[in-house]
């Protein structure tokens, strides 16, 4: 069945049915008309999914995904336009240039968190490249994926863009065909598998991954604010956001304001029962329930802690004071916990971050301008905010990915244009001036190198 899904979005791919920037155009547009139209649908299905709010939907999946159909529409021509290069002596007649080209039929496989942007912003950039794509979304948000899968059809031309669902061995069966791209946002241990599939078949990947999000402190901050940004990043989406702030780094004297600060804010937020909060969402299922709270078995909570496995609900909760190598610090805890490490400065800071993995993103609070050109100077990361959380993963402009264990590959706007394109490099001379070519060919001797 997958087999056959590949075999027929590669023949059609070689049709070249998807290459004409008008085809690409009307496809992008009426993926957009299918986002206007079945809004409605989609966040009902998210609310299923993850008790997402209704009004997160739109906020934080799909007006990014709009806006990256918009301009993806509007620049296509200038994108897929040949790139002049800088000609040497030997070329100074000819035309050298590199030209974007579709790499053929390329596979997205996206997760669960944010089902639609996950796998439909990938699938804007594959189009406007010109590829054929199969789209595999993830099993664990069923509500959304089966609703892709009946609308996606509908919308798209569905020999070049076929959905297929299901879970892992679907998948695997898929990772056996061979693609010219596989684009796969995850976990690292499947991404992984992802990578080892690929190489079977020399097929280029972006691994869109995650890990642990440092967020740093400074003492001398508005702290009010600054536990209003974190606490909202942290627990939107009940803390199911790769780029969320995975852990707090602050020095020990400011440790107990910044839990009242999140204190503060949490009440704002979602009242003094978060459980009751519209706002506030659900784990995705019982197995990541069941890991995220044995994350917490020893500690105890400086705010929150109750859980309700029948509707998995976990309120938002913060540790205080967590040794920096308790299980809580190992892996990413993908879910509402937040446990606070105190260092002793920002050297300390710096120092910890460094001796870790390159996370996917790294925040830093602080008002203290050699602090914030320290953190950026002395530390990686896919991406970074500064007195914000999250916010550079909103611009098109800026190229969303990981480094090292966070990733590999770049998205968003043109970024992912190029992502999913061939950039070939071509040079295109006349058949005349034949008597520049001469010194290069044999037999090389002074008399020819005279004549
Ligand atoms: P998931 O379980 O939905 O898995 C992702 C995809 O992998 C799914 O389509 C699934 O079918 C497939 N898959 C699962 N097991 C497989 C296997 N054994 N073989 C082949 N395919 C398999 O999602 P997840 O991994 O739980 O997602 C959460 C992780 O993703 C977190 O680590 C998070 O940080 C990361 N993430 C990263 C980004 C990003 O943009 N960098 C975005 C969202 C999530």
């Amino acid at each position: 069945m997958e087999m056959q899904v590949v075999q027929r979005a590669r023949e059609t791919f070689l049709t070249r049915r998807s290459r004409p920037l008008e085809f690409r155009v009307q496809q992008l547009k009426s993926l957009q008309r299918m986002i206007t139209d079945r809004q409605g649908e989609i966040a009902t299905a998210l609310k299923q999914d993850i008790n997402r709010s209704q009004y997160d939907t739109p906020l934080l999946e799909l007006i990014g995904l709009e806006n990256e159909i918009s301009l993806a529409v509007s620049k296509l021509a200038q994108w897929d336009a040949p790139r002049p290069v800088e000609k040497s002596l030997l070329t100074i007649s000819d035309q050298v240039y590199i030209q974007p080209e579709p790499l053929g039929v390329v596979l997205i496989i996206g997760a669960w968190n944010y089902p639609w942007a996950l796998t439909l912003q990938p699938l804007v950039g594959a189009i406007a490249a010109g590829n054929a794509a199969v789209v595999k979304p993830s099993e664990l948000s069923e509500n959304s994926a089966s609703l892709l899968k009946a609308l996606l059809p509908r919308y798209l031309d569905q020999e070049l863009y076929p959905v297929v669902c299901g879970g892992v061995s679907e998948t695997q069966e898929l990772l056996r065909q061979r693609f010219d791209h596989i684009f796969y946002t995850g976990n690292s241990t499947v991404g992984k598998l992802v990578m080892e599939a690929a190489a079977r078949h020399l097929t280029p990947v972006t691994l869109e991954l995650g890990g642990k999000s440092p967020c740093y402190i400074d003492k001398n901050v508005d702290l009010r604010v600054a536990c209003r940004r974190i606490t909202w990043g942290k627990f939107v989406n009940c803390g199911q956001t790769c780029i969320a702030p995975d852990y707090i780094l602050c020095e020990p004297s400011i440790q107990n304001r910044v839990v009242e600060g999140i204190r503060q804010t949490l009440l704002e937020f979602y009242g003094p029962d978060p459980k009751s909060s519209p706002d506030y969402g659900r784990i995705i299922n019982q197995r990541h329930f069941n890991r995220v709270m044995a994350l917490l078995d020893g500690y105890t909570a400086a705010l929150g802690g109750q859980s309700d496995s029948s509707q998995r609900y976990i309120a938002p909760t913060v540790v205080k004071d967590v040794p920096p190598y308790a299980r809580l610090m190992q892996e990413e805890i993908f879910g509402p916990l937040l446990p606070i490490v105190t260092i002793s400065d920002v050297d300390d800071a710096i120092h910890f971050i460094s001796e870790r993995e390159k996370p996917l993103a790294i925040y830093v609070f602080s008002s203290n301008k050699k602090v914030i050109k320290r953190m950026l100077a002395e530390t990686t990361s896919g991406g970074v905010t500064v007195n914000d959380v999250m916010m550079h993963y909103t611009l098109n402009s800026l190229p969303f990915g990981g480094v090292g264990q966070s990733g590999t590959g770049r998205y968003h706007g043109k970024h992912t244009f190029d992502q999913f394109s061939h950039h070939r490099a071509c040079l295109v001379k006349s058949l005349g001036m034949e008597r520049v070519n001469m010194p290069r060919y044999p037999p090389q001797n002074h008399q020819k190198a005279r004549r």
